[in-house]
């Protein structure tokens, strides 16, 4: 027996000790080995045994269940220990967070429907749905706080325009009577829908991009032009202005704004580009037209100036001198005016392209002035020029157009000035790595022009005052081909002006500066003769002393300037150790002769040199008072580089200075016209076909002592370069049979570079390309029509070192031909056999004639079968020497009919005639 209990209960039941217990469980257990028992007995003691121990085993069982049972009670307890603390805690938070929001829901229940409401006696789920309940009543107030407003409403329903409103999801909550007068659709129907579902498809990503602007805060209200559909599915224009609807602590509670039909505008808007469009390019084609007459007209007007200032260098009586004079100014005047409506139309046409080449802007400025000069020498009134020396020397841009700007501005600050000066500065504005923004100004000290035409005198036709067109004429396109070509140059023009004192036009330019450093005019060696020489600079007009002495300062001389002469002579008395003075002619108190005239008295010109300065040219009259005076002179305004010059040749040739002349009497007189040819001995060709062009040029050249040939088209032309050996040929493009591109590229091709003689294109083209056409064609040089003896000249004077520098050796053998194929002429002539090739050509000449009679005669009867095969026959033959022209003639005889009027046959087979004698001329020359 095992169970401790069971063995206690059982002793003591039994009264026995534990040991005595287990002595009689152990007796009868041998009972059954002593004694022979009745088999019940035995039964008995059996079952007794396992009864025993199944009440052992099940107290056994009991106890250890009665010690698990009391384990989990013991955890148990535990645990409800633990909960019960837990429970604990979350009922004091609990109980704090009721508080809490009761405190809550007594704060926000003031003045809302809930107000009376005792929150005390609410437990927490009650005090939740109070909070909200009146957060929602809150919310509904707000948001409908615009449409509740009585006077909103009130103004809203009589408004033409619709007024909406939508919630934070973009449906509508408030819509006026307007929507459904412009829409179709019903208010109450539209109220709960999607905003942008009214929307045109098309304009619904510009509507949200305009949205997003508004959330994102980069603007506080929208206004924009969209398409909504109306209930016929067609859609309206309509103008939309919407802000954000936004709570105090700035929730979006929705947009609301007002939507505008502008259907009608839209379309009227529409109409009115197409109106534009169709003006527009009415004005296009205006343009066109005004460009190819100004451009047709200028071709005669060549031949009228042309010719008459030919005529005015003939023997002519005063009277008839004064006609053609007269003829000569209204010429040039209609010229002028010609090419300004050219320029204008060219650039309003959009056809204006500017050129993009680097250049000296010095350069660009003082050709200007000097072409100027004339005009203010005449009018006695001081050109002067400033170039900061910040300003670089070279920039890329279109310097003819550069130069046409301040040209107009330059001779119409001449025009209206009658005394004092004109002053153009240039000065850099900008400078971003190669991008630069230079200005330029005009200064004048003219009549002035009034604040009120300021801004209208850039406008085409348009002059200050209309009497001014008969006193200084004018067409009142100058300052609106500056201004387009300002713009052009991506700059503007602009002007301060005060009547009686003067006007200042000012434009600027974009420009950049070349990558590759071009070349300095001012040399380094000479520059050193100059340094530290004391120069005397006496001149009564400050700009000028100023301009003078800047430039004096930057070739590293030292300056000393004064306005007043008597001063000047004060310093040479006492001494100041000048080098050479500059001094001006035209001064108030003593002029510059008079000045030069008392230094004299102390310093002769070995001692002082002193070059004169004139706006007002020389009088040969006056030359031998000047030579004694000064040591040079010079007419203003004069240009940097040839001041310079001045400067350095008295400083070189200080040894012998009575030889200094001056290099620079203005305007620097042509090289006369019988000397060219001595001085540039060169072979000329013209080709051109307009006889009185013809005529023109060839006077021209004649004045210049030369003696051209003349060819009348690109066919001559070669013919002419067969026979003999040319240096210039001034060449005109459009000429029949053969024009100047097609005769250069001819010239290219069978001629070698180094023999070929210069080709100068001559064209009345003034049409954008045609310089690029003729450049691009291989052409060497470009002048365009009416051509003047000056171009001319430069033309010769430009290419002559290069013609120099050719090698004709031996006389020029004749290259080849135009009218035969050379591959094909020569091929035949190589046979080694010039019997043989005798034969060919004789028999070819003896035959060609007489088809062409047969095709004369042919022509003559409308016998069209016998005129086929005569010209087949020629044709063939003519391929067969290599006669290509005459070949690609017959072929277009062969396939005449009855359909062509006879005039157009006739001059086919003339055209035949006189390529066959051209093909014959050169058969002959082989
Ligand atoms: P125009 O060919 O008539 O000179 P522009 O367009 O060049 O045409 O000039 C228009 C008008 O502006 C001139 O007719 C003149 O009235 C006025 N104007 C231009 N430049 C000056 C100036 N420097 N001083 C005074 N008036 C000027």
């Amino acid at each position: 027996m095992q169970n401790r209990t069971l063995k206690d209960q059982i002793t003591n039941l039994l009264s026995l000790s534990e040991d005595e217990l287990q002595s009689a469980i152990d007796f009868l257990g041998q009972i059954e080995k002593i004694v022979k028992l009745p088999p019940a007995a035995e039964q008995l003691i059996r079952n007794l045994k396992v009864l025993f121990e199944i009440v052992d085993q099940t107290y056994e069982n009991f106890e250890n269940e009665l010690s698990n049972s009391l384990k989990n009670i013991r955890l148990l307890a535990s645990d409800l220990k633990k909960s019960n603390d837990l429970l604990y805690n979350e009922t004091k938070k609990h109980k704090y967070l009721l508080f809490t929001l009761k405190e809550v829901a007594r704060q926000i229940k003031r003045k809302t429907s809930y107000e009376t409401v005792n929150v005390d006696d609410l437990n927490l789920e009650q005090v939740l749905d109070l909070i909200s309940r009146i957060s929602d009543e809150f919310y509904n107030s707000r948001k409908n706080m615009l449409i509740k407003d009585s006077n909103f409403q009130y103004f809203a329903a009589g408004f033409p325009n619709i007024i909406f409103q939508t919630d934070n999801v973009g449906k509508f909550i408030f819509l006026n009577d307007a929507w459904q007068k412009i829409t179709g659709f019903r208010v109450e129907d539209t109220v709960g829908k999607l905003y942008r579902s009214f929307i045109y498809d098309e304009d619904i990503s510009a509507d949200e991009n305009y949205y997003q602007r508004l959330i994102s805060g980069e603007s506080d209200y929208n206004n924009y032009e969209i398409r909504i559909k109306t209930i016929t599915g067609e859609t309206k224009w309509v103008e939309v202005f919407s802000r954000l609807y936004l709570s105090d602590d700035k929730e979006i509670l929705g947009i609301y704004g007002m939507m505008m039909d502008i259907s009608d505008r839209k379309r009227a808007e529409e109409e009115l580009i197409k109106t534009k469009e169709i003006a527009e390019e009415a004005s296009r084609a205006k343009s066109e037209f005004l460009a190819v007459m100004s451009h047709e007209i200028r071709t005669p007007m060549n031949g009228v100036l042309g010719m008459t200032g030919l005529l005015l260098e003939t023997n002519l009586t005063p009277e008839q001198r004064e006609y053609v004079e007269t003829i000569r100014v209204s010429g040039d005047t209609l010229l002028t005016i010609i090419n300004d409506i050219l320029d204008f139309s060219k650039i309003e046409s959009g056809k204006m392209e500017l050129e993009e080449a680097p250049f000296e802007i010095k350069d660009c400025v003082e050709d200007t002035l000097q072409l100027l000069a004339p005009e203010a020498i005449k009018k006695r009134l001081d050109l002067l020029h400033l170039i900061e020396p910040d300003v670089p020397d070279y920039i890329i841009g279109d310097v003819t157009r550069l130069r046409q700007i301040l040209y107009n501005l330059v001779s119409n600050a001449i025009k209206f000035t009658e005394q004092g000066e004109v002053f153009v500065s240039v000065k850099l504005k900008e400078k971003k790595g190669d991008d630069i923004l230079i200005e330029f100004a005009v200064k004048d000290t003219g009549i002035g022009i009034p604040k009120d035409k300021h801004s209208t005198i850039f406008q085409h036709f348009s002059q200050v005052d209309s009497s001014t067109t008969r006193k200084y004429g004018g067409t009142g396109l100058g300052l609106a081909i500056c201004k387009r070509l300002v713009n052009l140059m991506g700059g503007e023009i602009w002007l301060e002006s005060e009547v009686g004192f003067g006007s200042t036009f000012y434009f600027t330019i974009k420009s950049k500066i070349p990558k590759v450093q071009l070349p300095k005019v001012i040399v380094k060696s000479t520059q050193q003769i100059l340094a530290n020489k004391r120069v005397l600079l006496v001149d009564d007009n400050k700009t000028n002393l100023y301009i003078l002495a800047l430039q004096c300062k930057n070739w590293g001389l030292l300056p000393r300037s004064t306005v007043n002469p008597r001063e000047a002579l004060e310093w040479i008395k006492n001494g100041d150790p000048f080098d050479f003075a500059i001094v001006d002619m035209l001064m108030p108190e003593m002029d510059g002769i008079e000045l030069t005239r008392s230094i004299r008295q102390y310093k002769n010109k070995y001692q002082l040199p002193v070059i004169m300065l004139s706006s007002a040219g020389i009088d040969e009259r006056d030359k031998e008072t000047y030579d004694t005076l000064f040591n040079a002179f010079a007419a203003k305004p004069i240009k940097q580089s040839q001041l310079y010059e001045l400067m350095v040749s008295i400083f070189a040739e200080t040894s012998d200075l009575q030889t200094i002349k001056s290099k620079s009497e203005q305007p620097e007189p042509p090289v006369k016209a019988e000397k060219l040819v001595f001085n540039y001995p060169v072979k000329i060709l013209v080709a051109e076909d307009n006889a009185i062009n013809q005529k023109l040029i060839v006077k021209i050249l004649n004045q210049l002592g030369y003696r051209p040939d003349v060819a009348s088209n690109g066919l001559e032309v070669i013919d002419h370069l067969n026979k003999q050996r040319y240096d210039i040929i001034f060449m005109d493009v459009q000429m029949p049979e053969m024009d100047g591109l097609e005769a250069t590229k001819y010239i290219l091709q069978y001629w070698k570079n180094s023999e070929r003689p210069i080709i100068v294109a001559m064209t009345a083209n003034v049409m954008h390309g045609d310089k690029e056409r003729c450049l691009n064609a291989g052409m060497d040089d470009y002048i365009s029509k009416p051509i003047i003896s000056n171009d001319v000249r430069n033309i010769i004077v430009k290419w002559y070192d290069k013609i120099k520098q050719r090698d004709f050796g031996t006389k020029q053998k004749v290259k080849t031909a135009v009218m035969l194929e050379p591959d094909v002429v020569f091929g035949l002539k190589e046979l080694d056999n010039s019997e043989y090739f005798k034969q060919v050509i004789e028999l070819y000449l003896e035959i060609a004639p007489q088809l062409i009679n047969e095709i004369k005669n042919a022509t003559s009867r409308n016998d069209f079968v016998s005129l086929k095969k005569a010209a087949q026959n020629l044709r063939r033959a003519s391929l067969n020497i290599g006669a290509k022209r005459l070949a690609e003639i017959c072929l277009r005889v062969e396939n005449l009919n009855g359909s062509k009027p006879p005039e157009e046959v006739d001059a086919l087979v003339k055209r035949l005639q006189d390529i066959y004698n051209l093909t014959y001329k050169e058969l002959k020359n082989i």
